[in-house]
């Protein structure tokens, strides 16, 4: 399901963050990363969310080239990944089922698959009797188990969850766990990040284990067990290769040229024409892929101080009349 393959990432030449890191992640396992601070597991992630480019090697999701995705395919590829981040946090201004309710929303469900979804949610999570607190209301594991509800609204393959457990009491902790173990029952593939001991010797799952940017050790067990890194089997590569052929024959079949500015989307209607301008070059034409879009992903389109703020601006608008 997840192969990254050879993968080196450097920034400004001299700072190593990953060096050939090779894994591979099979569908419905359950895996922890583990390593010391500076390891290179958030870059790891970074570059499975394509929040960043390897410097050399690629990382394949099935059939996904994840680096050679094309930007227009972006947010559809992160609707397959589940992301808890360790600092993002619910919405303080919405209740929990509102929450996760939004999330939906912005997928475009229609209110009986948000209401049936979010009740799924919550009972999966087991805070069907928290629903109507706010976060703040909350205890740090609620919020977590909130925050990996959320994380579930779009029926991810694939979740990962960055350090879920850390500053939590050991009964949170395992509370939070159970929830994961459970999810991963129900089919989905699950990463953690975590540099928590007990947690980890809690599963006798498999343990993947950074240091320095590489990964010094894959095994199944607890935290401190160590085992040599396992060489993936050869992927298909062929196969993904004619796959890309086909498509861009099909593409440039399907090609007709177009006028951009009546492919705008209902959503961005009313935006400043350079800001959409900038916009349509990089193929984004409407809201959802907007809302979609990284920090790293603003700064390649290039947008002035003053053109930044009026599209957040434009973009809190926009929510804002979604929740009315
Ligand atoms: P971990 O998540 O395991 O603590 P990181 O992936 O955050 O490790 O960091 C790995 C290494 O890469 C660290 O030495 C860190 O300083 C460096 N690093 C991470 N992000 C950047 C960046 N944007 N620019 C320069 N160096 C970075």
């Amino acid at each position: 399901m997840l192969f990254f393959d050879k993968v080196t990432k450097k920034y400004n030449d001299d700072i190593t963050a990953l060096e050939d890191v090779l894994f591979s992640i099979e569908r419905g396992e359950f895996s922890f990363l583990v390593g010391p601070s500076g390891a290179g597991k958030t870059t790891l992630l970074r570059l499975l969310i394509r929040e960043e480019l390897p410097s050399s090697g690629s990382i394949f999701f099935d059939d996904i080239e994840v680096p050679k995705l094309p930007r227009k395919l972006l947010p559809t590829y992160r609707q397959r990944l589940g992301v808890v981040f360790q600092d993002i946090k619910l919405l303080p201004s919405k209740t929990l089922e509102e929450n996760i309710a939004f999330a939906l929303e912005i997928l475009g469900k229609d209110d009986k698959e948000i209401k049936e979804t979010t009740d799924y949610l919550l009972e999966l999570v087991k805070l069907q009797d928290r629903r109507k607190l706010f976060p703040e209301q909350l205890s740090g594991g609620e919020q977590q188990r909130g925050a990996i509800a959320r994380a579930l609204a779009n029926s991810p393959d694939l979740l990962v969850a960055d350090e879920p457990t850390g500053n939590l009491d050991p009964d949170s902790g395992l509370a939070v766990l159970n929830i994961l173990k459970d999810i991963n029952k129900a089919g989905t593939t699950v990463l953690v990040i975590s540099h928590d001991r007990d947690i980890v010797n809690q599963m006798k799952t498999r343990v993947i284990r950074m240091i320095g940017g590489k990964i010094v050790s894959d095994t199944k067990g607890d935290y401190d067990s160590v085992g040599e890194p396992q060489t993936p089997p050869k992927r298909n590569v062929v196969k993904t290769e004619q796959k890309e052929e086909k498509d861009s024959k099909e593409k440039k079949e399907k090609k007709k040229p177009k006028k951009k500015e009546q492919d705008v989307h209902e959503s961005l209607k009313g935006l400043n024409k350079k800001i959409l301008e900038k916009l349509l070059t990089a193929e984004i034409k409407d809201m959802d892929l907007v809302l979609n879009l990284t920090e790293s992903d603003l700064e390649n389109l290039k947008l002035t101080k003053g053109e930044r703020k009026s599209l957040e601006k434009f973009v809190k608008q926009y929510l804002n009349k979604l929740e009315k």
